[in-house]
C-alpha cells in the first residue's frame, strides 16, 4: 500500500513526557509497584467500609486518595500503551505492551473492586451521614454517583448468572446484527458496469454530486434490507423484549429511565427539550427548501439531503489549520490560545498520515498529572480543520480539569462533548469571516447546517422512534409493519412537505446500530448540540463575562452534576426559553445561508 503525503508530514507526537519507549524498565517497576500498592490496599481496606454505622470519614477519605493515585500511576502505563500502539499498530512489541497493560490493569481492579461494592452495600443512613460530611466534600459527587445503581442491582448470584447467559442473549443478537449488517453487500450500476459494495461504501455516496447516483445508492439500500425484513425486525424486536424484561427485574420505572440516570438528566428535562425541537421542525425545512433552490430541483427528495451545494472546496495545508485554530481561539480568550499552542509546539498532537497508524481521531486525557495528546489523519481538507479544533477541544478540557482530582476529573457523559463541539463552532465562525470566496462561505455554511439537522433534529426523530416502538411492544408483539409504519409516523413531522420520502426509506431504520447497541442514547446527541449552540449564543451576547464563566465550567471537570455545573453559566434545563436559543443559533445560519444564497444569485 502506497501512501499519498499530505502536508501534515511529519507532525508526529513526543511520548517521552510519558516513557522513553516500549522498553524502558520504568515501565515494568510501576506495574510492580501498582500490584504491590493493590494488595497493600486489600489488606488494609477490606471489610472496613461496609461496617456497622458506616466507617470514619477520615479512613473513607483515606482509602479513595490511596486508591486514586494507585489509578494514576497505573493510568500512566496503560495510556503510554494505547498512545504508542496507536502510533503504529503494526508492531507486536506495541501490542504486547498494550495487552501486559489491560490485564494488569483489570488484575489490580479486581483486588481493590471490594471498595466500591462495600461503598455501595452501606445502608442508606449511614451513607447519607458520609455523603454530607464536610470531610468528604470533595468526593461528594463521586460517591453519590456509585451509589445510584444501588436500587436497580440483583444479588450477586442473580447477576452473575445473566452476565453468563447475555453472551447467548442479547449480546450474541447485538453481535448477529453487526455482523450481519457487515457481511450485507448492494449490487449497483457503477459507470456502466454491474459492481456489488458494502453498506459504507454506499452510504458514502449520498454526498455525491450526481443525483442518479445518489438515487440508485438509496434504492439499493433499501431495496436488499426490505429483503432481509424477517431477521432485522426479529433481532429488534428481540432486543426491545429483553430490554423490557431487564427494566422489570431491575425495576427500571420506564425504558428510557436506566439512560436518563447514567446522563444525570431527569425525564422532564429531556421530554421538554424534545417538544422545543419539535416546535422548530420549520427551521430545518426551510432549509431543506434552500437546499433544493441551490441544487436547481423543485422539491428536494431523500437522497439529496447530503449533496454538495458547490464544487469541491479549497485544500487547507496543517499549517494554515494551525494558525486559523489559534487565531479563532485567540479571538475568544488569550488563556484558549496559550494552552492550544503548547498542544502544537510541545508535540502533543500527532496529525500525519502514516501506514500503520491508527484510523480517524481522538483526543486522549489520561488524568491530572499528565497532559492529553491528540491523534489524528490530517489530508488537507476543511474538514480535517473542524477534526483538529474538535480534539483541541477535548484537549482544552482535559488540560484545564488538571486542577481536580482523579475522581473528579472526567467529564460526564452528556457534557464530555460540549468543549470539543464548542471549539468547533468557534472556529468555524472564524473560517467564514476570514474565507474571502462567497461559494465556498455558503458551502461552509450548508455543510454546518446539514451537520447539525443530523445531530438535533434526525436524533430527535430516532429517540421518538424508539419510544413509540417500546410502546407498542409493551401491548403486545412487533410486526416488521408495525416498525416500518412507526418509524414513518416518526419521520414525517420532521421532512413536513419539504422533503419527498421514497418508498423504500419504510426501512431506514433497520440498519442503525444505536437501536441494538445504546438504545435511547440519540437523545444526547441533541442534548450535547443544542447545549453548545445555546451557550454560543450567549458568548455572542455577553462575551467576556461568559468566557471567564465558561472557562471554570471546564476547570471543573467531573467534579459535580452537570446540572449543577451548568447553573454558574446560567444553564436551566428546565426552561424552554434555554434550548430555545440554541434553535435561535441555527435559524440564525439559515438565515445567513439564504442571504448568500441570494447575493450569488442562486
Ligand atoms: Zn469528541
Amino acid at each position: 500500500m502506497t501512501i499519498q503525503t499530505f502536508s501534515a508530514a511529519g507532525v508526529r507526537w513526543d511520548l517521552g513526557d510519558l516513557f522513553a519507549s516500549h522498553h524502558d524498565p520504568r515501565i515494568q517497576a510501576s506495574l510492580a509497584d501498582a500490584r504491590a500498592r493493590g494488595h497493600a490496599f486489600a489488606r488494609r481496606f477490606r471489610d472496613t467500609i461496609r461496617v456497622p454505622g458506616g466507617p470514619d470519614p477520615a479512613h473513607l477519605l483515606a482509602a479513595m486518595r490511596e486508591l486514586e493515585a494507585l489509578e494514576e500511576d497505573l493510568k500512566r502505563v496503560g495510556f503510554f500503551a494505547d498512545l504508542l500502539y496507536a502510533s503504529d499498530t503494526s508492531r507486536p512489541e506495541h501490542r504486547d505492551l498494550k495487552e501486559q497493560a489491560e490485564l494488569a490493569a483489570t488484575e489490580i481492579g479486581n483486588l481493590v473492586l471490594f471498595f466500591d461494592l462495600e461503598w455501595m452495600d452501606l445502608p442508606e443512613e449511614a451513607a447519607g451521614r458520609l455523603l454530607t460530611h464536610p470531610t468528604l466534600a470533595g468526593y461528594r459527587h463521586h460517591l453519590h454517583r456509585l451509589r445510584q445503581v444501588r436500587p436497580h442491582r440483583l444479588s450477586e448470584a442473580e447477576e452473575r448468572l445473566l452476565n453468563e447467559r447475555d453472551n447467548t442473549g442479547r449480546r450474541a443478537f447485538a453481535r448477529l446484527f453487526t455482523e450481519f449488517t457487515t457481511a450485507l453487500r448492494f449490487p449497483l450500476d457503477r459507470n456502466g458496469r454491474p459492481e456489488t459494495v458494502t453498506m459504507s461504501e454506499l452510504l458514502a455516496m449520498v454526498h455525491h454530486n450526481e443525483r442518479e447516483v445518489r438515487r440508485r445508492a438509496y434504492e439499493a439500500l433499501f431495496d436488499i434490507l426490505s429483503r432481509h425484513d424477517l431477521v432485522l425486525s426479529s433481532l429488534y424486536e428481540t432486543i426491545v423484549q429483553d430490554h423490557l424484561v431487564l427494566d422489570r427485574l431491575r425495576r427500571f420505572p420506564h425504558p428510557m429511565a436506566e439512560r436518563h440516570l447514567s446522563n444525570e438528566i431527569d425525564e422532564q428535562a429531556v421530554e421538554q427539550m424534545m417538544t422545543a425541537t419539535e416546535a422548530n421542525y420549520p427551521v430545518a425545512q426551510a432549509y431543506f427548501r434552500l437546499k433544493a433552490r441551490l441544487l436547481g430541483l423543485p422539491k428536494l427528495a431523500l437522497f439529496d439531503q447530503y449533496a454538495p451545494v458547490s464544487d469541491a472546496l479549497p485544500p487547507c495545508p496543517f499549517d494554515r489549520a494551525r494558525d486559523v485554530i489559534l487565531e479563532a481561539f485567540g479571538t475568544f480568550s488569550p488563556v484558549f490560545q496559550k494552552i492550544a499552542q503548547q498542544f502544537f509546539e510541545r508535540r502533543w498532537v500527532d496529525a500525519e498520515v502514516r501506514e500503520g497508524k491508527q484510523a480517524g481521531a481522538f483526543c486522549a486525557s489520561p488524568g491530572p498529572a499528565l497532559h492529553p495528546y491528540i491523534l489524528c489523519n490530517y489530508t488537507d481538507n476543511l474538514r480535517d480543520v473542524m477534526t483538529v479544533a474538535h480534539e483541541l477541544g477535548h484537549g482544552l478540557h482535559g488540560w484545564l480539569a488538571r486542577q481536580q482530582t482523579p475522581f473528579n476529573y472526567d467529564a460526564s457523559l452528556t457534557t464530555a462533548e460540549t468543549a470539543s463541539v464548542f471549539s468547533e463552532f468557534l472556529v468555524f465562525d472564524h473560517l467564514v469571516r476570514a474565507e474571502p470566496d462567497p461559494q465556498v462561505q455558503l458551502a461552509l455554511i450548508c455543510g454546518k447546517i446539514e451537520d447539525i439537522c443530523a445531530t438535533v433534529f434526525r436524533q430527535n426523530v430516532l429517540t421518538r422512534f424508539e419510544q413509540a416502538v417500546f410502546a407498542r411492544r409493551q401491548a403486545g408483539r412487533l410486526t416488521a409493519e408495525a416498525i416500518c409504519g412507526a418509524w414513518i409516523e416518526a419521520n414525517r413531522p420532521y421532512y413536513g412537505d419539504a422533503v419527498e420520502l421514497t418508498g423504500g426509506y419504510r426501512w431506514g431504520w433497520s440498519y442503525i446500530p444505536h437501536f441494538i447497541h445504546t438504545r435511547f442514547y440519540c437523545y444526547s446527541y441533541v442534548f450535547g448540540e443544542l447545549l453548545v449552540l445555546s451557550l454560543y449564543r450567549r458568548y455572542k451576547e455577553d462575551g467576556a463575562n461568559f468566557v471567564s464563566r465558561y472557562i471554570r465550567l471546564l476547570e471543573a471537570g467531573g467534579s459535580d452534576s452537570p446540572e449543577s455545573l451548568l447553573k454558574a453559566l446560567g444553564v436551566n434545563f428546565h426552561d424552554p426559553a434555554f434550548w430555545q436559543k440554541g434553535f435561535d443559533e441555527i435559524r440564525g445560519l439559515v438565515e445567513r445561508a439564504e442571504e448568500l444564497a441570494g447575493k450569488l444569485g442562486r
